[in-house]
């Protein structure tokens, strides 16, 4: 089922003749149909928790509710504005990253630095549920841009802390092999990912479960961004995952983005 899409198109050409101008349109097609997915998903996206705060809003307006409800539907409402301000943040970084088609920066990047960086965030977020196991292996450095791989890492953290159940394990890892690749991976002991949605994991508002993505604060685009942020610094994403036993997400960067 390889669908070709084909625009043909006839011009006069001198008195009895005609140029015939046939174009493969496939491509062209493909990216129009994927830019309408998208905006109808952030609509849907943005659409549900502005419903709901609305629905809270009209709550506390029409019923005489004591100051601690009252209190409670505001927590509600807090939260749905923070839902709708991560989506906001998430697409702005999407969009800055789609428009930057340099490469990354080449800056000296401290690893001791993030995974510092890392451990104190990750501890925070997940408040004493998951046992933490922070390994740098290797003294080398990366080379890019410091921001951008904070938060391509974070992503993968804090995903992991988000759909491992409590008292789960989680290891980060940052190493060099023997031809001078590195590799900062998470690992944890969660639910795992059936292999037919591997692939698509790093589609925008991709998600195995939905609920459990939006109930976690998930916007559907983390892997997105850390696609992206990996392909400006030459690096791969690698996601392995055994369902019932967790997963494993790395990201190996290119010689060229190591260094001493
Ligand atoms: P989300 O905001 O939904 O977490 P992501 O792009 O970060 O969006 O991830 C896409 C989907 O990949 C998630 O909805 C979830 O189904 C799955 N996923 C990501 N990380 C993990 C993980 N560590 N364990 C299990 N599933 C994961």
């Amino acid at each position: 089922n390889s669908s070709l899409s084909l625009m043909l198109q006839a011009f006069p050409f001198g008195e009895k003749r005609h140029l015939l101008l046939i174009q493969d349109v496939t491509d062209l097609q493909k990216a129009d149909a994927m830019r309408r997915d998208f905006v109808a998903n952030v609509s849907h996206e943005m659409r549900t928790p502005i419903t709901v705060l609305m629905g809270f809003l009209e709550t506390v307006q029409s019923l005489n509710l004591e100051k601690a409800q009252q209190d409670q539907y505001f927590e509600m409402m807090m939260a749905q504005a923070k839902r709708m301000k991560s989506l906001v943040e998430d697409l702005l970084t999407l969009a800055n990253l789609e428009a930057n088609t340099l490469p990354a920066p080449m800056n000296v990047v401290q690893a001791q630095t993030l995974m510092a960086l890392l451990k104190n965030d990750a501890e925070a977020l997940s408040q004493g549920r998951h046992a933490f196991h922070f390994e740098t292996k290797s003294s080398m450095n990366l080379v890019g841009d410091e921001r951008e791989l904070l938060s391509a890492f974070s992503n993968l953290v804090s995903n992991a802390i988000r759909y491992t159940p409590d008292v789960g394990s989680i290891n980060v890892k940052w190493q060099v092999d023997a031809q001078g690749q590195g590799e900062f991976s998470v690992t944890d002991s969660g639910p795992g990912i059936a292999s037919e949605h591997l692939s698509r994991l790093t589609e925008r508002f991709y998600r195995v479960d939905r609920s459990r993505s939006r109930d976690t604060g998930g916007t559907g685009l983390g892997l997105a961004i850390v696609k992206h942020i990996a392909s400006r610094h030459q690096a791969q994403l690698h996601i392995e995952s055994t369902p019932g036993k967790g997963s494993s997400f790395a990201i190996r960067f290119p010689k060229e983005r190591v260094t001493e």
